[in-house]
């Protein structure tokens, strides 16, 4: 039998939590036959509901579950660590300047990445899911330098799923007929959602909706603002999809991309497509044997350079700012 894997997530008290861990818990993390040791981190006053949480963990028996251990303490949240997923973050509250947003998450993805850095196992993979994904992730990085850098990447996993399932229905497609879609940039407003390299059943993406008015004013927004719509709708946040756009981020990165295609993930960024290196950026790649690769040599028209360049820049302005608050 397999050695189990060691996956933490913070936050596990929350609404993300709550739609993730009985999915880690049941295999779709890391695969059907992947035993796993689940780590709950949590803030004190998350404490009590993460033991409420492990309590129907362990009523779902399941077979692949090993063991649950819960804690406030990074330290002990991230020993042995093969996966971490930093769920937990400060949100935006009325009111709340960038600048304070900011310095609030370096006061927990600091000490998170410090931690990893002094207890994680020496394969570990981060993904963050706490906004500002990207920045945090810079943060959580810099604090881990013994890590490698490439280690630590942000979830843009639900807005390539969502400008998906987009395509889909303005094409009439399946899903499973959409390939090489690209999401750059920011996990934010800003994010870039790109068709002109995707695939919908074998045809180019973009010459089949041939229709940039479409792509520019209801493609583009509608993906980039569609936390907003569900929180509108649900009354509460897109938590689920979140939750799952998490799990296929790590089974990708783990188990590969499928042949002829791509995924979106927020990678540091080694200069490719002029984005400058060391941002946390989102890009094409292809994922085999738990390594990624930024997919090279894409053509980028005037639409896409546009739109890549402005997200860029504000994840440039963000590094700036937690630079300039001695966050990295
Ligand atoms: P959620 O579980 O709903 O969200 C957690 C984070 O994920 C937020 O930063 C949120 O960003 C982000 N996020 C990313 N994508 C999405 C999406 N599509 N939909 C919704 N959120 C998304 O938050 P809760 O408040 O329910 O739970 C947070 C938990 O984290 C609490 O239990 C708290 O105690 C804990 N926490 C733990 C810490 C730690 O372990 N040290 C530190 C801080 C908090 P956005 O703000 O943009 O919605």
């Amino acid at each position: 039998t397999r050695t189990p894997v060691n996956v933490t997530v913070t936050g596990a008290a929350g609404q993300i939590g709550y739609a993730l861990l009985f999915r880690i818990a049941s295999g779709h993390l890391l695969g059907p036959d992947v035993p796993v040791n689940l780590r709950l981190l949590e803030i004190p006053q998350g404490l009590k509901a993460a033991e409420g949480t492990a309590m129907e963990l362990d009523d779902c028996a399941f077979p692949l579950l090993r063991n649950i251990e819960i804690t406030d303490d990074a330290n002990v949240g991230f020993a042995g660590a093969n996966v971490a997923l930093l769920v937990g973050a400060r949100p935006r509250t009325k009111g709340m300047e960038r600048g304070d947003l900011l310095s609030a998450n370096g006061g927990i993805f600091k000490p998170q990445g410090k931690a990893i850095n002094d207890n994680a196992a020496d394969d570990i993979k981060v993904l963050v899911v706490g906004n500002p994904a990207n920045t945090n992730a810079l943060i959580a990085q810099a604090a881990a330098p013994d890590v490698p850098a490439e280690r630590f990447t942000a979830m843009t996993r639900l807005d390539h799923n969502r400008a998906i399932s987009q395509l889909a229905a303005k094409t009439g497609a399946a899903v499973s007929d959409i390939k090489k879609l690209t999401i750059w940039g920011n996990h934010s407003a800003t994010q870039y959602p790109d068709i002109f390299h995707a695939e919908v059943a074998g045809k180019n993406a973009a010459e089949l909706v041939n229709d940039e008015a479409w792509l520019a004013d209801t493609f583009i927004p509608t993906v980039a603002k569609r936390g907003a719509a569900i929180i509108e709708a649900r009354g509460a946040s897109s938590a689920a999809s979140a939750a799952n756009a998490a799990i296929d981020h790590v089974y990708t990165w783990v188990n590969g991309t499928a042949p002829g295609d791509w995924t979106s993930m927020g990678i540091p960024s080694d200069g490719s497509y002029g984005v400058p290196e060391g941002l946390i950026s989102s890009f094409p790649v292809t994922t085999k044997d738990g390594k990624y690769e930024i997919v090279q040599g894409l053509d980028i028209n005037e639409f896409s350079r546009t739109r890549i360049d402005a997200s860029v820049q504000e994840l440039a302005e963000e590094r700036d700012a937690v630079r300039e608050l001695g966050l990295i």
